[in-house]
C-alpha cells in the first residue's frame, strides 16, 4: 500500500490528509507543532469561544461537503448580522452594500455616507469615460482603480476592503489573484462601473452580502472534527506532531523526508501544506527553481488583540458587525470585528461586548514591534476614539501571526504557474495552501483536495 505525507497540520494539510484517507492508502501528517490547525484556534474567553484566527468561512460547495463528511453539517451557523463601516474623519460611515473589490456600483451612495467627495463622486462616475477595457499582462490593484476610479475609490473604499483585510498594498496587489471577477470585467467591458451594473442586473454579480459560515462553538471544531474523522480511518499513528520537516528529498520512485531531531521517512507521495517561505526551505534540495519562485511569495505578519467591555459601554452602529480602516487615516488598526454582535451565540452571558481589532499593514508594521501590552494599550485607545466606550475593557489579550497572510504582488498567477512547471518532473509531489490560489480558507479546501487528487493520480498504477 502506497504512503503519502502530508507536510503541515492546518486547514490545508488536514483537508488534503481526510481526501488521501478516502482511498484507503496509508497517509502521514506531519506537523512542526504541538497543536493542529496552524492559524485556526478558539480560545476560551471571559467564559466564551472567541476566534484568535479566522472567524468565518465562504459557504462553498467543497467546505460544506466537508463539514458534512466529517460530521458538523447539523452545526453550522452564520454571522447574525452583515454589513460594514468604514472609519474615515472621524466617523464611521456605512460601507454601501454590495460593493465588489471596493468599487461602488453607484458612486453617490458613497458620496451620500461621506465616503466620498462630491469630486470624488463625480471622478468615479466619470469611470464610464475612461478609454477601456484592460490589455496586456497582470496589473496591480492600485493603478486599474486610480487610473480609472480616481484616488478617493482607492484609498477610502478599496484600500481597507482589500489591502487593510490583507495586510498588503494596492499599488503591489496583484488584480488577477485578488480580483479575478474584477480582473475579468476590467478585460471585457469597456467600464467596469457598466460591467458591475449589467452583472447585478443580469444575476450574474450578486449584490447580497456573501453567505459566512462558521461551526457553532468556534473554527477550532473543524480542526477537532477532521483529526477525529482521519484518527478514526486511519489509526491514532496518523497524525504526528513535533515532526518539523526540514528537508524532501526525492529516491527512486518516491520522496525521502528529513525530520528535525528524527529518523528520515520515505513516502511514496508527498504533499506540501506549508506557507510559501517554509515550503521553500523544504524544497530546495528537490527544485532550486521551485523554491527561489516561492521565496518570492512574501508573507505578512499580523495581530489580532480582542478586548472584553462591561455590558453596555459601547454603542455599537447597527446594520453591521464592524468597521475598516483606510491606510491614509494613519491609525495602527486595520479592522475591528464586533464579535458579541456577529455571532450572538458566543456573546458573555452578561451581556459583555467582545470586540476583535486587526493590525497589520503593508511592510514592516511599527505597531507590530510593541510588545503586547504596549499594543493592547494603542489599539484599546484607537478603539476609544471609534466608539467612544464609557468604561475601559475588562479583558485584553494579544495573539500574534507571524508571516501569515501572503502577499499576492503583480505576476503572481504566472509566477504560480512558474512553480508548478517547475515541480512537472515530481508528479507524486503536490503543493497547496493559501500561497497560491485564494487564501480564504475554502480556497485552501479546494487547493487541497486538487492536490490530493494530483498524487492520487500519479501513483496510481
Ligand atoms: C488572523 C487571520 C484571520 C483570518 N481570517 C480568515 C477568515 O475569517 N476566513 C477565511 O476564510 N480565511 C481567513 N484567514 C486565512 C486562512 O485562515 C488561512 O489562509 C488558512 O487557514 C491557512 O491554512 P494553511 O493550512 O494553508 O496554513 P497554516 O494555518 O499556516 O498551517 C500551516 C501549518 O504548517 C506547519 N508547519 C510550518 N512549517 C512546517 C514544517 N517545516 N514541517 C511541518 N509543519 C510545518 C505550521 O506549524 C502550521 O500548523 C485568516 C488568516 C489570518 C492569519
Amino acid at each position: 500500500m502506497p504512503t503519502v505525507a502530508v507536510v503541515g497540520g492546518g486547514v490545508t494539510g488536514l483537508t488534503a490528509a481526510w481526501a488521501l484517507a478516502q482511498v484507503g492508502i496509508e497517509v502521514i501528517l506531519l506537523e512542526a507543532g504541538d497543536r493542529l490547525g496552524g492559524v485556526i484556534r478558539t480560545d476560551r474567553l471571559d467564559g466564551v469561544p472567541v476566534e484568535a484566527g479566522p472567524d468565518a468561512f465562504l459557504a462553498g460547495d467543497a467546505l460544506v461537503s466537508l463539514c458534512s463528511s466529517v460530521g458538523l453539517e447539523e452545526d453550522l451557523i452564520s454571522p447574525d448580522v452583515f454589513g460594514a463601516y468604514i472609519w474615515s474623519g472621524g466617523r464611521l460611515r456605512r460601507l454601501p452594500p454590495g460593493v465588489v473589490l471596493g468599487l461602488p456600483a453607484w458612486p453617490v451612495q458613497a458620496l451620500r455616507e461621506g465616503l466620498l467627495s462630491p469630486i470624488g463622486a463625480l471622478r468615479a462616475a466619470a469611470e464610464v469615460l475612461v478609454p477601456g477595457p484592460l490589455r496586456g499582462g497582470d496589473v496591480s490593484v492600485g493603478a486599474l482603480v486610480r487610473r480609472r476610479f480616481g484616488r478617493e475609490v482607492l484609498e477610502g473604499l478599496v484600500d481597507p476592503l482589500m489591502a487593510g483585510r490583507r495586510a498588503g498594498h494596492t499599488d503591489d496587489m496583484s488584480l488577477q489573484a485578488a480580483d479575478a471577477k474584477v480582473d475579468g470585467l476590467a478585460r471585457s467591458h469597456r467600464s467596469i462601473l457598466l460591467g458591475i451594473r449589467r452583472g447585478r442586473r443580469s444575476g450574474e454579480l450578486s449584490g447580497e452580502p456573501p453567505p459566512f459560515l462558521a461551526p457553532r462553538g468556534g473554527m477550532e471544531r473543524l480542526v477537532d472534527a477532521l483529526t477525529r474523522s482521519l484518527r478514526g480511518r486511519l489509526g491514532p499513528g496518523c497524525i504526528r506532531t513535533g515532526a518539523l520537516v526540514t528537508r524532501v528529498s526525492s529516491r527512486r520512485e518516491g520522496f525521502t523526508l528529513d525530520l528535525q531531531g528524527n529518523g528520515p521517512l520515505d513516502a511514496d507521495g508527498v504533499v506540501v501544506c506549508l506557507p510559501a517561505p517554509q515550503a521553500a526551505r523544504v524544497l530546495l534540495g528537490l527544485s532550486g527553481d521551485a523554491s527561489r519562485e516561492l521565496e518570492g511569495i512574501p508573507f505578512a505578519s499580523t495581530a489580532v488583540a480582542t478586548f472584553v467591555y462591561p455590558p453596555a459601554s459601547c454603542v455599537l452602529p447597527p446594520h453591521g458587525s464592524g468597521f475598516l480602516v483606510p491606510s491614509s487615516e494613519g491609525r495602527a488598526l486595520a479592522a475591528c470585528t464586533w464579535y458579541s454582535v456577529k455571532w450572538s451565540a458566543s456573546a458573555p452571558a452578561d451581556g459583555g461586548i467582545v470586540l476583535r481589532a486587526f493590525v497589520g499593514r503593508a511592510g514592516i508594521d511599527p505597531a507590530l514591534s510593541l510588545d503586547d501590552d504596549g499594543l493592547a494599550a494603542l489599539l484599546e485607545r484607537e478603539l476609544g476614539d471609534a466608539l467612544r466606550p464609557t468604561a475601559p475593557p475588562r479583558l485584553a489579550q494579544v495573539t500574534r501571526w507571524e508571516d501569515s497572510l501572503p502577499q499576492y504582488r503583480v505576476g503572481h498567477p504566472a509566477r504560480v504557474a512558474r512553480i508548478e512547471r517547475a515541480l512537472e518532473g515530481h508528479p507524486r509531489l503536490a503543493l497547496a495552501g493559501a500561497a497560491y490560489r485564494g487564501s480564504g480558507i475554502p480556497d485552501c479546501v479546494a487547493g487541497a483536495e486538487v492536490a490530493a487528487r494530483r498524487v492520487l493520480n500519479a501513483l496510481a498504477p
